[in-house]
């Protein structure tokens, strides 16, 4: 069973009391976008074997959104945060590269930023 904490609310919410919402930190685009700007944004997702950063809503209880950051193999949960949030928070990030040595340089959102 999948086990998030609720950054919002703070509570334990088994994966019943939650909505998944996909891929977290995709990159919409304004008007100008390219056709292939679009097409990424609507149809293509990573579907990785690991660390995955995904969007959840708590949806019977708060009802507001937030990132899980977690292992799509283990289900281990390296730690939750406000969906508003740009990028992983430091503690989060640490949390990934304490467990998966290099784990967060994959992460399509730190393109970029190390
Ligand atoms: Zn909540």
């Amino acid at each position: 069973m999948l086990l998030l904490t609720c950054p919002h609310c703070g509570i334990d919410a088994d994966e019943t009391e939650l909505s998944p919402g996909g891929e977290a930190h995709l990159t919409r685009h304004g008007p100008g976008a390219t056709d292939e700007d679009v097409e990424a944004y609507l149809f293509l997702r990573d579907n990785p074997r690991g660390v995955h950063l995904e969007r959840w809503r708590h949806a019977n209880g708060c009802g507001k959104w937030f990132v899980a950051a977690r292992c799509t193999v283990t289900l281990e949960v390296f730690g939750t945060y406000p969906a508003q949030t740009a990028r992983p928070p430091q503690h989060v990030l640490d949390a990934i590269e304490a467990k998966r040595p290099g784990a967060t340089r994959k992460l399509p959102v730190m393109e970029g930023a190390r």
